[in-house]
């Protein structure tokens, strides 16, 4: 069987405990071990106490192959992770001179001669350690086997940690790295239903389901079926999920909607009131956007929606801005002049106020106008304000995705 091997991610810093700064290294080591095919069972964050360290450390080089340790390698008195770890495996530290000559010059700087010496405290390795030489800042990475596996001990400040990170993964065994589908227009349960049934039939696959507002994406892990059966599991579950899946290749939905505009030579435009802009700064962020955006109106006033997008006096009096009538008149109105084949618009309640029994808070119309027609439809959305306004985001662009790929 292909299982595959256990690690932890453990954070050393005072700091990090008390909130004072944000552990963002264990997240992102987490990550890189799930990329990179390990099943990753504990993220632990540690106070600067050479005890609690050595206590965790041995307690998890028992029970995972690979235990990656971030923080607490700098020159000065709280920085114990080196003894911390000697503590745990029984090892001693020992200067490694390579390192030792690069901070003794570094160390020049220093004008207190405790404060060099301290320095060089850096240098100490345990014994048999293969040493990651830092690109930057001072202290080297470390690769110490152990009885069952392997730690790695990495400096803090992530600029630091992270090409020291890469340099690991690069020299470790790859076992298959999972698939991820990422999906829209669908929900959570729904998703893990659809797969689950699929998966009956690929035995050895593990499987995450990840959901963020209006988005869900689902992980599949080689538990036992190797690189091979991933690829036919995330075959046939890309396959049950339909047009509910986006993407395959890690891309975001805005990614998605930028490379099939671009494929289809489809130019687009926006008349946004209730997300105020959130789905143009989605698709601007995307590099090359450029290339498929024309832009769009933040039409957040009825005055606005009139000298803006030509939206009449009448269907706002007759009907509300947040109406099909409305929604349409913004769709055409952002086409016009604008040079764009394909407009999409969004008016809705975001809340907290402004809600009315027809139209409580969550209320959206979209319109979406392309290749001569206008179509409207409604969606009741649920959250509080910023929920409202970021699924109405990715229902609108999911929209868009969804009609992009009927070209
Ligand atoms: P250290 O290696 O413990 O001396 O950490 C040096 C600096 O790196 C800290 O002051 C933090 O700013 C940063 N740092 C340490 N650990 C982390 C972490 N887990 N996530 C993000 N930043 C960190
Ligand atoms: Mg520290």
């Amino acid at each position: 069987m292909n299982v595959r091997p256990l690690a932890a991610v453990v954070g050393v810093g005072t700091e990090l405990i008390t909130g004072i700064r944000t552990d963002t290294n264990t997240a992102e080591i987490a990550t890189a071990l799930l990329e990179a095919g390990y099943r990753v069972t504990e993220t632990v964050r540690l106070a600067d106490d050479v005890t609690l360290i050595s206590a965790a450390l041995r307690r998890l080089t028992a029970s995972c192959s690979l235990v990656v340790v971030t923080g607490g390698l700098g020159p000065t008195h709280d920085d114990i992770t080196r003894e911390g770890a000697a503590h745990a495996l029984g090892l001693s530290l020992e200067r490694d001179a390579g390192t030792e000559e690069r901070l003794a010059s570094m160390g020049l700087r220093h004008q207190d001669t405790d404060a060099r010496k301290q320095l060089l405290k850096q240098a100490d390795v345990l014994i048999g350690a293969t040493v990651i030489a830092p690109t930057i800042g001072t202290a080297p990475g470390q690769i110490v086997s152990t009885a069952t596996g392997t730690l790695v001990i990495l400096p803090g400040p992530p600029h630091e940690m992270r090409p020291m990170l890469a340099t690991f993964l690069t020299k470790t065994r790859r076992t298959a790295p999972p698939a991820r589908l990422r999906c829209a227009g669908t929900t959570e349960s729904d998703a893990q239903v659809r797969v689950q049934r699929v998966l009956v039939r690929h035995p050895g696959i593990g499987l995450t389901v990840l959901a963020s507002p209006a988005e869900v994406e689902i992980v599949l892990f080689a538990d036992g079926a190797g690189a091979r059966g991933v690829a036919r599991a995330a075959t046939a579950v890309r396959e049950i999920l339909g047009d509910d899946c986006y993407s395959d290749d890690g891309s975001s939905l805005a990614e998605t909607v930028v490379r099939l505009a671009r494929m289809h030579g489809v130019r687009l435009s926006l008349a946004e009131s209730c997300t105020g802009g959130m789905i143009a700064a989605a698709i601007t962020d995307v590099t090359g956007s450029s290339d498929v955006f024309v832009g769009g109106i933040v039409a957040y006033s009825n005055a606005i929606k009139m000298t803006g997008l030509n939206v009449t006096k009448t269907t706002l009096a007759a009907y509300g801005a947040v109406s099909p009538e409305t929604a349409a008149e913004m769709a055409m109105g952002a086409m016009r002049g604008s040079g764009a084949d394909l407009a999409l618009s969004v008016t809705g309640v975001a809340g907290p106020g402004g809600g009315s029994p027809d139209k409580p808070v969550g209320t959206v119309w979209f319109g979406l106008s392309h290749s001569g027609e206008c179509r409207t439809w409604r969606r009741d959305l649920f959250g509080d304000r910023t929920a409202v306004r970021l699924r109405a985001t990715v229902h609108a662009l999911d929209a868009i995705r969804r009609e992009l790929q009927k070209d």
